[in-house]
């Protein structure tokens, strides 16, 4: 045996995976498409799959009608975001076999990124399909609006949403009450400004704002935006003295890679990256990787044609998903590709929050922790990603942060240490405890009977719960 194994063996057995672009060519629609079609941004644009008639068509008659009955049921009842892949991401589904495989419909079905991206009816809960506590805009962003579209959560740093659209949407969006086109089951909310006036305020508010240093640039996706006026926003901000971080967030650099690999964007990039770098400020990019699948060499090419450019780092910033990620072997998975394949620091997993119908992908904070304690030891410290739930009224906190826990009813209590925008005046912000509620279905058959009862009243609910949980604590103290 060689010094340092043992016969056990490491329960995640690590191994350095060669990232692979699998091959469009075996869909039907999209056998005769070349490399330079593919490589081409405008060509993956143009061949976004948006409605199901064009989905059968690329797929050709391999797949089962169930499946598109399935679908076609999701988008009516259940579907927060309308249907938009990219082909790159859509190759990523069921990448080794053909649609004309008798196992297709299966694999589309199991396939971990259809899950999230192309959701069905039977994926979702019928029992539960959304928690009683769940809200169109679960973190209150909009509450926080300082300018249309800018929300100042966290004392240091503001998040700038520039847009309301993106090359891709994912069924999980917590931005779903802006972000992309109304589906049967949401009206989406719209901006009141032309883009040019809310760009104006915002700004604005950056040069009246001393105390804010680091600015979130995103949507939507920074990837919609038409790269002069995007690159006229990070130049402005780049001219505010306080702000010494920018972060872009796109998905497109995983979804659309090659928006990111195109000419006039690498130039721009160049341009703000050397501005950026002489103001000595970081410009760095955030992505959203949800699957080690979604990894492949284009993704790994346009990062790095990215940090070329000046970029400082290049961040992914994955949701916890059931059905998706949510274990251990598949997170290490996904980070490995990331750091090894991609040069892309794993930096956070985010738990699913708490919007309607999401009640199927969410999993529970004592969940969140196991997969904490299990990732750990196994990537370098500093590319371990942090599981971190954001609870409504607080921002982001790590799993194992709460304050206190009544696991029977699947209620969590965090604290924080800063007032958001809306709080400046409220002596108590820094004294409360704040809710996150667990997925019910993960509850004992107790705290579910519980939730059977008081879950009509979601706010009748909150304080029962509360008082119960208070109760519970004090019978514990008792002697
Ligand atoms: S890319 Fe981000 S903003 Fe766009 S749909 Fe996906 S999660 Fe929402």
């Amino acid at each position: 045996m060689m010094p340092g194994t043992s016969a056990l063996g490491q329960p995640y057995p690590y191994r350095r995976v060669e990232l692979v672009e699998p091959d469009w060519t075996r869909f039907p629609g999209w056998a005769d498409v070349t490399s330079e079609q593919w490589g081409s941004v405008q060509w993956q644009r143009a061949h976004c799959v948006k409605n199901i008639k064009q989905l059968q068509a690329l797929l050709g008659a391999g797949v089962a009608e169930a499946f598109y009955a399935d679908l076609g049921r999701d988008q009516a009842e259940r579907a927060t975001m309308s249907m938009l892949i990219p082909p790159q991401m859509m190759n990523t589904m069921v990448p080794h076999l053909p649609p004309s495989d008798p196992g297709f419909t299966d694999a589309l079905y199991a396939d971990p990124v259809r899950r999230y991206m192309l959701p069905v009816f039977s994926d979702r809960r019928t029992d539960w399909p959304s928690h009683p506590h769940s809200t169109r805009d679960s973190l209150h962003e909009h509450d926080m609006w300082v300018a249309e579209g800018l929300t100042h959560r966290y004392p240091t740093k503001v998040l700038a949403e520039l847009l309301p659209t993106c090359p891709q949407y994912c069924g999980h969006c917590t931005r779903m009450d802006l972000v992309g086109n109304s589906t049967p089951v949401i009206d989406k909310l719209k901006f009141d400004l032309k883009p040019v006036d809310r760009i104006d305020a915002m700004v604005d508010y950056l040069r009246r704002s001393p105390g804010v240093r680091d600015v979130v640039v995103s949507g939507g996706d920074v990837a919609n935006m038409p790269w002069p006026r995007l690159e006229d926003f990070i130049s402005r901000v780049l001219d505010v003295e306080n702000v010494r971080d920018i972060r872009l967030a796109t998905k497109a650099l995983a979804g659309l890679p090659q928006h990111w690999l195109s000419d006039p964007v690498r130039e721009g990039m160049e341009r703000v990256g050397t501005l950026a770098r002489r103001r000595g400020v970081s410009l760095a990019i955030h992505t959203h990787v949800n699957h080690a699948n979604s990894v492949t060499p284009l993704v790994a090419q346009a990062t790095r044609a990215m940090l070329d450019a000046g970029v400082r780092d290049v961040r992914n910033q994955g949701v916890l998903l059931d059905g998706v990620n949510a274990d251990s072997r598949q997170l290490l998975d996904l980070c490995f590709a990331l750091l090894d394949g991609a040069q892309i620091m794993p930096y956070y997993f985010y738990m699913c929050d708490m919007i309607p119908f999401s009640e199927h992908w969410r999993v529970s904070v004592a969940r969140a922790q196991e997969l904490q304690h299990s990732i750990m030891g196994y990537l370098p410290g500093f590319a371990t990603p942090r599981i971190v739930c954001d609870v409504p009224f607080v921002g982001k906190r790590w799993v194992h942060q709460l304050h206190e826990y009544d696991t029977e009813r699947g209620v969590s209590y965090w604290t924080k240490n800063y007032r958001t925008s809306i709080e400046a005046a409220d002596a108590e912000a820094l004294e409360r405890r704040y809710e996150y509620y667990d997925p019910i279905h993960t509850l004992p058959e107790l705290g579910q009977a519980w939730w059977r009862r008081h879950g009509a009243d979601p706010s009748a609910a909150a304080h029962a719960a509360a008082r119960a949980s208070r109760e519970a604590a004090e019978a514990q103290k008792e002697p």
